[in-house]
């Protein structure tokens, strides 16, 4: 999953900021399952978009002026300049979508690549059709997006004015203008890991900004509706991982301000988080942080990190076991070759880490597969068209699956 890789931030329904506890490291999925749900999305926001004339006079766009004082009172940085506003039907918004997910840099098959190799891999059931859905749910539920591309905050015109909302996506722009968020963004999305660190930073940010605008003007939040098409509804692991720079973001936000000062925020986009670990833990981890480069890439080449490591697990093992297992990734690569084969190579922070993996992920394996798998210490398993290896040395456990199917 590349989370945002061209930041367009996207707020979505269903967002209600105040049931954010802050009170746990883990997702209850039920009670965020419900509550804070949002998307972000992918790709290039295509010109049609800034040639826009008429639009600066639509009221929704004139709210933007209005929300921009108390933003920049708030965040405590002033705009260099104003974002462009733009106002699309529901329909241009959803081909806007679909485009940029159709430009996003992996190539016109990366969408395909990611959905084959996460099938593979078992983080999404066969049947869901991710590289169509994401773009479509997108679509479908977003209530406005910054992309700092061009600049602009795109808002669909069926959708009612929300000044927080507004507030929200000012927020991307004042941090786009003072910390080049395209830039970040395009080294975050080298992988799945750095993707999700960045984006929880962003918007536990803009969330932070929009919670205190709300409260400010003591806004009332209307009630959402919600556009789940049936055929299109997130698989859970995809939806937890869509919220996780939300739901992880705000916690961590607020932890930071709370420990270390509002200003604090700033130095952080500097030196942007570059894993889910560290979200989660609040710590940085010792040591260089790798981040997966492309240029030697079979189809998809990247890192999942610890938070999708523990959304695999948690199909096996009860959730909270899951995740403290994923706790301890050390770091893993992550890849899709050619003739429908992945390989995940994982590295732990000891050997008892590594074999608790090994284990979680042969009940994985088994369940997927419908084969029991025995206990031992590597093993090859063919189950039907699908051949699976898992192989440990010491702090290592690697993954293959390959599919003739
Ligand atoms: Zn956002």
């Amino acid at each position: 999953m590349r989370i945002d890789p061209y930041m367009l931030f996207s707020v979505r329904r269903r967002q209600l900021l105040s049931s954010v506890t802050h009170t746990t490291n883990f997702v209850d999925e039920k009670r965020l399952g419900a509550t804070l749900r949002t998307i972000i999305s992918y790709g290039i926001l295509f010109l049609f978009l800034i040639s826009g004339s008429a639009s600066a006079l639509d009221p929704k766009c004139e709210l933007v002026d209005k929300v921009k004082p108390d933003v920049e009172a708030i965040r405590e940085l002033k705009f260099k300049n104003s974002p462009k506003c733009e106002v699309l039907n529901r329909e241009d918004f959803y081909r806007f979508k679909k485009s940029q997910y159709d430009a996003d840099d992996g190539g016109p098959g990366r969408l395909e690549n990611e959905e084959a190799a996460y099938k593979l891999l078992g983080l999404i059931p066969e049947s869901y059709r991710y590289a169509y859905c994401l773009s479509k749910e997108a679509g479908d539920n977003a209530l406005a997006s910054y992309d700092p591309r061009t600049k602009s905050i795109v808002i669909p015109a069926e959708t009612e004015s929300r000044a927080d909302i507004l507030a929200h996506e000012l927020t991307h722009a004042l941090q786009d203008q003072y910390f080049n968020l395209e830039k970040l963004q395009r080294r975050a999305n080298r992988g799945t890991d750095s993707a999700l660190a960045l984006g929880a930073l962003a918007e536990g940010d803009a969330l932070r900004v929009q919670r205190e605008y709300i409260d400010r003007k003591k806004q009332k939040i209307p009630e959402e509706k919600i556009t789940d098409s049936a055929e299109c509804a997130l698989p859970p692991a995809l939806n937890l991982q869509t919220e996780f720079p939300y739901t992880f973001g705000a916690l961590y936000v607020d932890f930071i301000v709370a420990r270390d000062g509002a200003a604090s925020l700033d130095e952080l986009f500097k030196d942007p988080p570059k894993t889910t670990h560290e979200i989660i833990h609040r710590e940085r981890p010792a040591g260089v942080v790798r981040t997966t480069e492309k240029k030697f890439r079979p189809l998809l080449s990247e890192s999942l990190g610890e938070y999708t490591t523990g959304l695999l697990l948690r199909s096996a093992v009860t959730k909270e076991d899951g995740y403290k297992i994923a706790k301890h990734l050390r770091d893993d690569e992550f890849s899709y070759l050619a003739g429908k084969k992945i390989r995940w190579r994982t590295d732990w922070d000891s050997v008892l880490a590594a074999s608790n993996f090994k284990r979680a992920l042969a009940s994985v394996l088994s369940k997927r597969f419908g084969v029991r798998i025995a206990e031992a210490p590597n093993f090859v398993l063919a189950a039907g068209k699908d051949a699976v290896s898992v192989e440990s040395v010491g702090n290592e456990v690697v993954l293959e699956i390959s599919s003739t199917g």
